[in-house]
């Protein structure tokens, strides 16, 4: 059984239409050992509602605590485990306020992602890969090992590849040899500081949406074996689920695809610590 890290709903994120209750209800559907809630924490960002896109944490433990289901008790019950974390986007000024938020509130786990980059949001900016995926992607790439030398108090870094979602001319993939030297020192920071890798399975099912074949959809194993000899010891498997029915998206594949490249176990996260476990 699978443990899904990374999943949002209504009304904390400002992009998701998925109540908690129907997460919760897909996750025992999907038979998921467990997921943890990582809503949005994008501090002086405005996306769509015209407001900060950050939750009121007091607000969020207050709503969220009577249904946390720690793993262990939720064995002993039959369902799924529920735990409380958060996604936090990252600025360059952010440092300490995000500091501050993940030292005040229990949160079980915390996804440090980046979804501007350099003042650029790929999301939203067409002018986003003018220099071409050839300079965008490496530069992306050293920007996250910007953000993880900056701030250590985060477990799990989110969709490494995040900005390849938005690369509309064809052959977005990302590939290991897009960027090696910068993968390569981002991997092996990872690995010194014992952080979690994520592979989110929303960015596979991105590739597919964009003509990828089956086989050329998951990432490039490059990636993980790289990790691994590194020294990597905690990856993750995160939906990035945003709408009811997308936990555990495609998981099963993933999973073959993880043990193919020579992965046998992976990681959640308890009260910020970590939990491992075997997926053969
Ligand atoms: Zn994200
Ligand atoms: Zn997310």
């Amino acid at each position: 059984m699978l443990f899904d890290t990374h999943s949002h709903v209504k009304p904390w994120s400002h992009d998701s239409s998925q109540t908690i209750e129907q997460l919760l209800d897909d996750t025992a559907k999907k038979g998921l050992a467990g997921i943890c809630l990582t809503d949005h924490y994008e501090k002086d960002m405005f996306y769509e509602r015209g407001y900060e896109d950050i939750f009121d944490p007091d607000d969020y433990f207050a709503a969220l605590s009577p249904l946390r289901l720690d793993p262990k008790t939720a064995a002993a019950q039959g369902k799924p485990a529920f735990l409380i974390g958060a996604e936090l986007g990252w600025l360059p000024h952010l440092c300490n306020h995000l500091l501050w938020l993940t030292a005040s509130y229990p949160f079980d786990s915390i996804i440090m992602s980046m979804h501007v980059f350099d003042g650029k949001d790929p999301y939203v900016d067409e002018h986003f890969f003018d220099e071409g995926i050839e300079k965008v992607y490496p530069k992306s790439i050293a920007a996250m090992l910007e953000m993880i030398t900056s701030v250590s108090d985060y477990d799990i870094l989110g969709h490494f590849d995040y900005v390849s979602r938005y690369y509309k001319q064809g052959n977005a993939k990302m590939l290991y040899k897009h960027a090696p030297d910068e993968f390569d020192s981002l991997f092996r920071k990872l690995s010194e500081d014992g952080k979690c890798l994520e592979i989110n399975t929303k960015t596979t099912v991105r590739m597919r949406s964009m003509g990828y074949s089956y086989a050329e959809s998951f990432p490039d194993q490059a990636f993980i074996r790289r990790f691994l000899e590194l020294g990597g010891e905690h990856i993750s498997i995160g939906s990035d689920s945003h709408h009811y029915g997308d936990s555990a998206l495609i998981f099963d594949e993933m999973k073959d695809w993880l043990i193919a490249a020579g992965v046998n176990k992976l990681t959640y996260f308890v009260d910020r610590e970590p939990v491992e476990y075997k997926i053969y």
